[in-house]
């Protein structure tokens, strides 16, 4: 019998990424059979993803916040764990967007966004107070039907915590927010699956409208990005456990090796969930903190997918010949922050938030075909840091209730 040895799903991808290269070359300066022909499948493939944004955020946020099981218990070890998370991610979103503003000079401005007419209205910037009353939604379903991020954010929070303040009555739908949960999981896993053939539809495109320069430029991103990601594990990181827990930051980062690899390798969060356990566990992490702090972590922590929207950001900004004003990046910084908790630790999930991202700033969601190819190569990096900065976390928060308990 034949033994045929079966292709992974990323191996899929790159080769779909490099057909879409070679059959767009061969389409360079006559792009209209792809414009017409292949493109279309491709924007077939952007809805799909685009879809999903939205029972994502609603179910998987809803969902974390009903893991934390009893508001009270969520109290002092919730508190530090959430404050710890976002002031983490944020800064994360503040690197990403320094280093990629020192390199952005050298992206091109692609002519495809010239070619497609699309043009970029400067909008007046909000004031800082509209965009915090924005934040809290007026209606029940209008964030959802308007795919408004920020809103539709504050209200699965909402819907968490009333779910858990009405105890035994809530319960019946926390059970069902958790399935739903599930369900969109698995339809993120057969949209994930075409990823391959969406991502040659996009490429082929990509390459015979810009021509192959494209390729150049898109190596030069992901070193941006690896850039980023190698500066917040060492700055953020490395002093968070040296600072925070006093831990010798070579020994932590020994420690959490084979987490780190097994992250690199399966580009999702959930996936490594419990190797990350068992390492900060042996690490000295308290079992009943870490298995609280990393689930949640898995969930809403992800400071390598909020570099990789910065970066990819303003990346896809400056291929559309659009500069981002310093309230844009206010902007970036917060909405990445949030849409890096509403990504679901599971493989290419964060190219999905890219759209809130972009669709926030009014940035053509489109722009993300640009990437789509490569993604793989930014997740395997922004996967490793999601799950490093649940780790630093665990071992940190551990520490302090000790102290408390020996007090
Ligand atoms: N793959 C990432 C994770 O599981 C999420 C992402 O795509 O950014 O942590």
């Amino acid at each position: 019998m034949e033994t045929k040895r079966k292709l992974s799903l990323p191996a899929w991808i790159f080769i779909g990424m490099l057909a879409g290269i070679a059959v767009g070359l061969l389409f360079i300066g006559n792009p209209g059979f792809t414009n017409d022909y292949i493109k279309p499948f491709g924007t077939i493939y952007i809805n799909l993803l685009k879809f999903l944004v939205v029972p994502v955020v609603l179910f998987s946020i809803a969902d974390g916040v009903i893991s934390l099981k009893d508001l009270k218990r969520v109290g002092s070890v919730g508190a530090k764990t959430f404050i710890y998370y976002m002031f983490t991610t944020a800064f994360a979103v503040v690197i990403g967007l320094v280093v990629v503003n020192l390199f952005k000079g050298m992206f091109p401005a692609l002519p495809s966004a010239e070619l497609s007419g699309l043009q970029y209205e400067a909008k007046e910037a909000p004031s800082v107070m509209s965009v915090i009353v924005n934040i809290f939604p007026d209606s029940f379903f209008k964030p959802m039907v308007e795919a408004n991020m920020l809103p539709l954010i504050v209200s699965s929070i909402l819907i968490g915590a009333g779910v858990l303040s009405a105890g035994e009555k809530g319960k019946m739908i926390g059970n069902a927010i958790n399935a739903m949960n599930e369900v969109i999981m698995q339809i993120m896993m057969m949209i994930i699956k075409i990823t391959p053939f969406g991502v040659f539809c996009l490429m082929t495109n990509v390459v015979a409208v810009n021509g192959a320069s494209i390729v150049g430029t898109l190596a030069l991103v992901i070193g941006v990005a690896y850039l980023a990601y190698l500066l917040h594990v060492v700055i953020v990181y490395g002093l968070s456990v040296k600072c925070l827990s006093g831990m010798s930051p070579i020994a932590f980062f020994k420690g959490l090796a084979p987490a780190m690899i097994t992250a690199f390798t399966t580009t999702s969060s959930n996936a490594t969930l419990p190797v990350n356990m068992e390492c900060c566990n042996k690490m000295g992490a308290e079992p009943e903190i870490s298995s609280f702090v990393l689930p949640l972590g898995a969930t809403i922590n992800m400071d390598g997918t909020a570099i990789y929207q910065a970066v990819a950001t303003v990346f896809i900004a400056c291929c559309y010949d659009v500069t981002l004003t310093l309230a844009d990046m206010a902007m970036v910084v917060l909405t990445a922050t949030l849409a890096s908790v509403g990504t679901a630790g599971v493989s290419g999930a964060g190219m999905i938030m890219l759209a809130m991202v972009l669709e926030t700033i009014g940035l053509p969601v489109e722009g993300i075909a640009i990437i789509a190819g490569v993604d793989k190569i930014f997740d395997m990096g922004r996967t490793t840091l999601n799950i490093t900065g649940d780790a630093t976390c665990a071992i940190w928060v551990s520490k302090l209730e000790q102290k408390k308990a020996k007090k």
